[in-house]
């Protein structure tokens, strides 16, 4: 490496370690900081490891906000997360200083739309229950009432976000010969037509499905999208899937809606205080509840981090970054 790339190389703090790819190509770019635990960092650690770096590559635990800004300094470039919904980082708080925030879309949304798959199908057909069942070494038999479920195949599949993930999902339904029906924001004809997607507003739309998905960002206006009133909409047979974020559902009124019989069954891979679970959400067989697991395979992550990184460097580099999502000004 000559001097002058020497001297380009700009602190960079990485929250949390990440493969050892990733921390290479980081490493080869800038002088990297990395905890040497694998644990998130506290408030405190983040506030006092982030003072005078150039690029901040951030988890989605991470609360990126005016205190870590200001903490970092005006050397603070870019902060590249390690995710594609964006509502840990402040985006205001980033524009107003003029700094880059990046995220990570597409890489993840095969994974995420198998594990949305996952949980309709595992929520259809009781798997959880019934994995739970058997390890309880209690005794059990076939006979031909033993666990029914929910047939998939032919039903009704609601969509509510008709983006990367939702159109994905949508792709998958293929096999299952079913009805698609999807919300979005603002007409989107030709995606709708290629994916044979029925477009429908949100009440007809939970009215009418008998499996609903989520694949909306979490902002302000989606936000408890889904409370007393959307699960009083649904069907008694209806299973509802949230691979999103959690606090799109008021999990209090989900965990009363299952346990009343308003809805048969759901599907849960993001809670309102992640890592916390609604202690009502727990007590209930017919809710299967997976870890944030979304994005979690090897590939995907290797990716994630790849393009976190890419990012990350392009911006302290002074090209445009890959997949930027708010900078100075916008
Ligand atoms: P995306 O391509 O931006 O899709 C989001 C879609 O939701 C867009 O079509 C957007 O419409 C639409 N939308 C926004 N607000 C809406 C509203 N109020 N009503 C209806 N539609 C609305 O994002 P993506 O890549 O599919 O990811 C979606 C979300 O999944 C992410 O934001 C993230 O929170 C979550 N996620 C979770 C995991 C996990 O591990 N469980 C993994 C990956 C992603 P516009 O185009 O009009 O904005």
């Amino acid at each position: 490496m000559s001097d002058r790339e020497n001297h380009e190389r700009r602190p960079v703090l990485l929250t949390r370690p990440l493969a050892p790819e990733v921390e290479a190509f980081l490493r080869s770019h800038t002088d990297l900081q990395v905890p040497l635990e694998d644990r998130p960092l506290a408030r405190s650690e983040l506030l006092a490891r982030v003072e005078g770096v150039a690029g901040l590559l951030a988890m989605l635990t991470d609360r990126i906000d005016e205190e870590v800004l200001e903490a970092a300094g005006p050397s603070l470039e870019v902060v590249a997360d390690h995710a594609v919904g964006y509502d840990n980082v402040d985006l205001a708080a980033c524009a107003r200083r003029g700094i880059v925030v990046t995220n990570t879309p597409d890489v993840l949304t095969d994974a995420t739309a198998d594990l949305a798959w996952g949980l309709i199908l595992a929520a259809a057909r009781r798997i959880a229950e019934g994995d739970r069942l058997v390890r309880a070494h209690g005794p059990w038999e076939w006979s031909p009432s033993f666990m029914l479920g929910r047939e998939v195949t032919g039903k009704t599949l609601g969509i509510v976000g008709l983006g990367r993930i939702g159109q994905a999902v949508a792709r998958r339904a293929a096999g299952f010969s079913m009805r698609l029906l999807a919300q979005s924001r603002r007409p989107q004809p030709e995606t709708e037509d290629a994916l044979g997607v029925v477009p429908r507003e949100l009440d007809a739309l939970l009215t009418e499905s008998d499996i609903v998905t989520v694949h909306v960002p979490l902002a302000g206006e989606t936000r408890r999208m889904f409370s007393e009133k959307e699960f009083r909409a649904m069907k008694p047979t209806a299973i509802f899937v949230n691979t999103s974020r959690g606090p799109v559902v008021d999990e209090a009124a989900l965990a009363a809606a299952l346990s009343s019989g308003e809805i048969a069954a759901a599907g849960l891979d993001v809670y309102e205080r992640e890592p916390e679970v609604h202690p009502a959400l727990l007590g209930l067989e017919n809710v299967v509840l997976a870890p944030h697991l979304g994005s979690a395979t090897v590939e995907t992550r290797l990716a994630m981090g790849m393009l976190a990184a890419r990012n990350l460097v392009a911006v302290l580099h002074g090209e445009p970054p890959p997949t930027p999502v708010g900078s100075a000004g916008e």
